[in-house]
């Protein structure tokens, strides 16, 4: 059985993580995508927040499942028995630090690989940055996310 795990903010969700999340799901027997909860970075949504968010746009997916953690991610595979970690590519930036952050985690989980989706050239530009940047300004993030979403990032800045 191959156990995958997307691991990531998430801060929100956007239709490029959606789109890399559906082909995932179909590729392995079953998925978990995972909020990261990195207190390095300050999110624009609460863990569980962005939880409620995958749960809410991952519901017809059968075989997806969300949860959260804190720590390593080379801890969180060994400790599920997660054989496959699953990391976006949309360009050349991202590559770099991908190609470190896999090494790194190969070393720690030699058990996990980490598989690489090269995104789909309609998301290409997508980032969750860009879609706070755009919402912050009030424009038009329709495209970048789904409605439930969208209007839970303009309730956000309204406060
Ligand atoms: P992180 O802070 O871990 O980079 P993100 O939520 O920004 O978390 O992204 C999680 C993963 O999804 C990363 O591997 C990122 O490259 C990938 N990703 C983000 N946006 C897209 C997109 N538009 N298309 C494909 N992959 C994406």
């Amino acid at each position: 059985m191959a156990h995958a795990l997307y691991p990531g903010s998430f801060d929100p969700v956007t239709y490029g993580h959606i789109d890399v999340i559906r082909r995932a799901s179909s590729l392995f027997d079953s998925l978990t995508v995972a909020v990261l909860n990195n207190s390095g970075k300050s999110p624009l949504f609460s863990v569980d927040e962005r939880v409620k968010m995958l749960v809410g746009v991952c519901s017809d997916i059968p075989n997806v499942s969300i949860d959260s953690f804190s720590g390593l991610t080379a801890d969180y595979v060994t400790a599920n028995g997660i054989n496959v970690i699953i990391r976006g590519l949309r360009a050349v930036t991202d590559f770099e630090y991908e190609l470190q952050m896999a090494q790194t985690n190969r070393k720690l989980a030699p058990d996990a690989d980490t598989v690489f989706l090269t995104t789909s050239l309609e998301y290409a530009y997508l980032s969750s940055t860009t879609v706070k940047e755009v919402a912050y300004f009030g424009g038009d993030i329709s495209k970048f996310v789904p409605k439930d979403i969208e209007k839970l990032i303009f309730e956000k800045y309204k406060k």
